[in-house]
């Protein structure tokens, strides 16, 4: 029997193996005909992840493929489940080939080095980072430079930190992918491995030797077309330098910048450059150095907690749904450009810490609040502004469509209105210069395009037909001749006839012979020498003259010449506008920041925002009727305002406690949320609100430890502790939600207590003593009030029983709470009936061995000697209890109990109604 072939042994397959073998971390689409294909291993994972059939090339060859026209789709399908992929595409037309045809790889698509629309989300970042730890000092390997750049946008940032604080800044800046040096042994230093599984950050190896210092600095120099980095800022030793440069090297590599045909051949080479034509990163800005004083900061964890861009627990719907940023992609107040819709984010994630910075920006919608005119007219003219980074930066990597010219030409052509519908708002006069800045550069560039492109462009240049008529010689020829040819022939027909006086002659056309003259044979002596005989018929002579040869020369080449032309034509318009790459970068930062700013003024008007004040002294926190943002936009007026007032003589710390379902959390995260939107220079939810600048936010909100990282819930909960305590200082805010909730009862108290202590700075004046709000449902900590009123103070939220029920008034009040009506919520619930008696049973008889607990075993607090701890005093009966036992009912007239009734129910009442706890009144 013959050996069986070996499938991967043809010439397509070993060409294909050629390109597995250099791009062995991608998936690789391989370009055959109309489809793209794939094959073993690659065909399994596509038929698994794209849901596509699975079939064979041959014998023990897997293969799936998609339709090239809609290949984007599939490709985004695969970056979303975490996969790389190489592009492979034919680069000669298999027309014009004997054998295989040459291919190259033309795009490596990452989830960090999107540009192409189809791929990227319009109102997020798409952010690439590089890390590289730095060797400095006693601890090498605890410092890090990290370079980040939005490649669809260009902007390029470094900076230096601690490893401990890598994934706070890569959640901050919206990081998808990282990349790092790989390891002797290949792999990614584990840390990085860590970082990126806890945030679902992309990882991406690279070999070291990219990061070296001298090659980073070289392909930075020589991609900015300078000797040295001083020009922006960076010394030529700074070390933020390897990471930049290793982006760079990256990028370049995955636009396929440097080549990647099969052969490495000259003409391999020519046909790869014809194919992709010149790609640049024009369009990418130097990298900025970033001063972190000026951001109030948020980590990873925050956030999270406080559902800035997702919400914690889907809601069925997107995520995204829910979060404060949502609140400005809303329908009723929404940022009318992408680039605003990315920048709002940006803003919400990085709030400033810079009171001369949030008060600009409070001036600006200051501004737009009173003048709705101009708000609403700024709307209306930003709306008119597309994508332009993003397109500017599809220019510059050559993969730009007819229609994104059109788009930004329409886009800069804005200029003008904008500049002089913010001319003369102080508030705005920044941006205003920002604009006439960059008006001289932009406007033609506007107008060229106005000029020369229909208003209607194709999606694609393949038929032309985005030039108008009357731009260029050249391309008007070639339409007219593919237009007129039927005019002309009948014109050249004519004057033939009367030329040579031959009444007969025709001048036709037929697909073998091209054009010719006929005459009937009759004539056929009278035709003149510079007819040359072509075909001889039956019935007559066919010719041909020059003059015809060139005309059909012309005619049969002209659509192609259209469109050759046209593409060349485009080039240039594209050569043009890459040139002002960076200014239309400037133009597109500040239309993003009037649209932010313009969005916050809508969202004050709608919701009767203010303005909050700054104080020049730490830890000021007074905001009268607050509302939490996103919850109002749900309830609206049945939202209960809450006010909260810390710093000055109010103490630092506020303990919330309150049954469950209350509004505990809801109420701490309004207050973070106020915070935070008033760093960002947003106005705020509230009557009133002033406070102390604010240099981080600590969260740690309970209940939703999806256990990440493999730890306990109660592990990550004091992990997460623990960075608070180490963390804060006099300037931050700390909002802390059930702490000590993940251990035993007694555990867990001794913990929340102590950990309120330190935060409240009680037996240590040096600690620092951050604004907290600490929301428990351990009731004995609110005796630490009682001690140190100048340090801490009581809220509660407060609710009524009412038969039996409780109502939830959402208000929060002064005092500690009078108990935990934890049975009551779960009846609400909808726990059944018998096991909340027999809750209530068991309640009753703990309290009693509580109580005795409490007589026999509770130590004097090491940190005061004044008071006892008085642990579960809460448990004391109400007074009216007893008087009720002691009631002689039998001996009582229906009047008399009538009236020892009453006066029983009005004094339990005014028990509840007044703030104090029971045994407090008595
Ligand atoms: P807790 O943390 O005390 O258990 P939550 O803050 O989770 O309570 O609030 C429970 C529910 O009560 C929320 O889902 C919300 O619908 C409602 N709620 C909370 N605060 C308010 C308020 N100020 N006004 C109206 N409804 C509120």
């Amino acid at each position: 029997m013959a050996a069986k072939k070996d499938p991967w042994q043809t010439p397509a397959m070993r060409q294909y193996k050629t390109f597995k073998d250099r791009h062995t971390d991608c998936v690789l689409f391989f370009r055959m005909g109309d489809f793209y294909e794939l094959f073993g291993d690659d065909a399994e994972l596509a038929a698994r992840t794209l849901g596509i059939t699975l079939t064979q090339r041959s014998a023990g060859l897997p293969m799936a493929g998609v339709p090239q026209h809609s290949v984007d789709g599939y490709l985004r399908r695969m970056i979303e489940a975490g996969h790389r992929v190489a592009v492979c595409d034919q680069i000669e037309d298999p027309k014009d080939v004997k054998g295989v045809v040459e291919r190259a790889v033309t795009r490596i698509i990452t989830p960090g080095t999107l540009v192409e629309e189809s791929l990227l989300a319009d109102g997020e970042a798409n952010t690439l980072g590089a890390i590289a730890f730095l060797e400095d000092g006693d601890n090498p390997g605890t410092r890090v430079a990290l370079a980040v750049v939005e490649v669809s946008t260009g902007v390029f940032t470094i900076l230096e930190t601690s490893a401990a604080e890598v994934p706070d800044e890569l959640a901050s800046r919206s990081v998808r992918e990282l990349i790092v040096a790989e390891t002797a042994t290949g792999d990614p230093p584990p840390r990085a491995q860590a970082v990126s599984a806890s945030l679902g950050v992309a990882l991406t190896t690279r070999p070291a030797w990219e990061f070296r210092f001298d090659e980073a600095m070289r392909i930075l120099c020589d991609h900015y077309g300078v000797s040295s980095l001083e020009g922006f800022g960076l010394a030529d030793d700074d070390l933020a330098i390897p990471a930049a440069g290793a982006i760079i090297r990256y990028l370049r590599a995955a636009h396929a910048m440097d080549g990647g045909a099969a052969s490495d051949t000259e003409k391999a080479r020519e046909r790869f450059r014809e194919h992709v034509g010149e790609r640049s990163l024009a369009h990418l800005a130097p990298p900025k150095r970033e001063n972190d004083s000026k951001h109030l900061q948020l980590d990873a964890q925050a956030l999270r907690s406080l559902e800035i861009e997702r919400t914690i627990k889907p809601t069925g719907q997107d995520e995204a749904d829910g979060s404060l940023s949502s609140l400005f992609s809303s329908r009723s107040s929404r940022c009318v450009t992408p680039m605003g819709r990315r920048l709002v984010r940006e803003w919400l994630r990085r709030p400033l810490a810079d009171i001369d910075a949030i008060g600009a920006r409070h001036s600006c919608i200051r501004t737009l609040v009173g003048d709705r005119v101009l708000g609403e007219e700024l709307a209306e003219v930003l709306s008119r502004v597309q994508d332009v980074p993003r397109i500017v930066a599809r220019v510059a990597l050559n993969r730009a469509s007819p229609r994104d010219v059109v788009a930004l030409g329409r886009s800069l052509v804005v200029i003008d209105v904008l500049a002089e519908c913010l001319e003369g708002a102080p508030a705005f006069a920044r941006v205003w210069e920002e604009l006439i800045s960059c008006r001289e550069a932009l406007s033609p560039i506007a107008a060229r395009i106005e000029r020369e492109c229909v208003d209607d462009p194709p999606s694609h240049l393949r038929e032309g037909g985005l030039i108008r008529d009357g731009i260029d010689a050249e391309l008007d020829e070639a339409r007219r001749l593919q237009r007129d040819a039927g005019e002309w022939l009948a014109e050249y027909q004519a004057q033939l006839v009367e030329q040579h006086d031959l009444p007969s002659l025709k001048v036709g056309y037929n697909k073998v012979f091209g054009y010719y003259i006929e005459l009937p044979v009759a004539q056929a002596r009278r035709a003149p020498d510079v007819f040359t005989r072509k075909q001889t018929l039956k019935n007559a002579e066919r010719y041909i003259t020059p003059e015809l040869k060139s005309f059909e020369d012309k005619v049969l080449t002209a659509g192609e010449r259209a469109v050759t032309r046209e593409q060349a034509l485009f080039s240039a318009m594209c050569v043009a506008i890459r040139e002002q790459a960076s200014t239309a970068g400037v133009f597109a930062n500040a239309v993003a920041e009037i649209d932010v700013l313009r969005c916050f003024a809508d969202r004050a008007v709608l919701r009767g925002w203010v303005e909050p004040e700054f104080v020049d002294k730490p830890g000021v926190l007074d905001i009268k009727e607050g509302r939490h943002p996103v919850l109002e936009e749900l309830l609206g007026s049945e939202f209960v305002a809450n006010d909260i007032e810390l710093g000055d003589e109010n103490g630092s710390l506020a303990l919330i406690t309150g049954p469950n379902m209350a509004g505990k959390s809801t109420y701490i995260r309004q207050v973070a949320l106020i915070t935070l939107l008033a760093h960002a220079g947003s106005f705020v939810p509230c009557q009133s609100a002033r406070l102390g600048l604010c240099d981080r936010i600590f969260t740690r909100i309970g209940a939703d430890d999806a256990l990440h990282r493999g730890q306990s819930t109660f592990m990550v909960e004091m992990t997460e502790t623990a960075r608070v305590l180490h963390g804060c200082t006099e300037l931050s805010l700390v909002i802390l939600d059930e702490i000590g909730r993940g251990t035993s009862t007694l555990d867990g108290l001794s913990l929340a207590w102590a950990i309120a202590e330190r935060l409240a700075g009680i037996g240590d004046q040096t600690a620092p003593r951050p604004r907290t709000l600490f929301a428990t449902h351990y009731h004995e900590l609110t005796s630490l009030s009682d001690r140190h009123p100048e340090l801490v103070r009581n809220l509660h939220v407060q609710v009524r029983e009412f038969r039996d029920e409780i109502v939830f008034l959402h208000r929060v009040a002064s005092g500690a709470a009078t108990a935990s009506f934890g049975v009551q919520v779960a009846r609400l619930a909808g726990v059944p009936g018998n096991v909340i008696e027999r809750a209530r049973e068991l309640l009753e008889s703990l309290r009693v061995s509580h109580a005795e607990v409490d007589h026999q075993h509770v130590p004097e607090p090491k940190t005061s000697a004044t008071s006892q701890m008085g642990l579960f005093t809460e448990f004391i009966e109400h007074p009216v209890v007893g008087e009720l036992r002691e009631l002689k009912i039998e001996s009582m007239s229906p009047l008399q109990a009538f009236d020892e009734l009453r006066r029983l129910t009005d004094r339990a009442r005014k028990a509840t109604s007044s703030e104090e706890s029971w045994h407090e009144r008595e």
